[in-house]
């Protein structure tokens, strides 16, 4: 039987936001690969604001804004961080692993000190590493309110 992922609620982006840097706290980096996060949600659901967390989380300072209609944006992170480059991609418009190969993924993935973010990861999923982690985002009652579902945090 599956377990299932603890459930959070928030209502505010904000909220969103300090959920991510403390998921982040509890990633450790993979030894012999990038570590990955997959986000799953409808549109609005608040991957991107969920990234902009983790970002902070990572001590990066830059507005970052949603990369749907570019796919990639590569982010070096600070010394102190445990990951050298934040990826974060967004498969909005990638459904094949042809269009996949036209950006850096793969061979991002061979790299331990990746941290990788992708939106809409539910796209073509298979192409995750099998120790992905992956977060669900949905809208729920209010306007402000998503339900986030995440891995157990350690
Ligand atoms: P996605 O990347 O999933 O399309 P975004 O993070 O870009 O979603 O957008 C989420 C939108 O919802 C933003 O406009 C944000 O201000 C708003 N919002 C309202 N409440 C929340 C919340 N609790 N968490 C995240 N975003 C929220
Ligand atoms: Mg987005």
């Amino acid at each position: 039987m599956l377990a299932s992922k603890p459930t959070y609620r928030t209502t505010s982006p904000r909220q969103t936001r300090e959920l991510a840097k403390a998921f982040l706290r509890s990633v450790t980096p993979r030894h012999r690969h990038a570590t990955v996060i997959g986000l799953v949600g409808e549109l609005g659901a608040g991957k991107t604001t969920f990234v902009q967390g983790a970002a902070e989380g990572l001590g990066l300072r830059v507005r970052m804004p949603s990369p749907t209609f570019l796919i990639q944006r590569n982010y070096p992170l600070p010394r102190t961080a445990a990951f050298r480059t934040l990826y974060h991609f967004d498969w909005y418009r990638i459904h094949t692993k042809r269009e996949l190969d036209t950006t850096e993924f793969f061979r991002i993935l061979g790299s331990s000190h990746a941290m990788v973010l992708v939106e809409w990861a539910d796209r073509i999923k298979r192409y995750l590493p099998k120790d992905a982690y992956i977060i669900h985002l949905r809208h729920g009652k209010d306007s402000h309110e998503r339900i986030i579902k995440l891995p157990p945090m350690r």
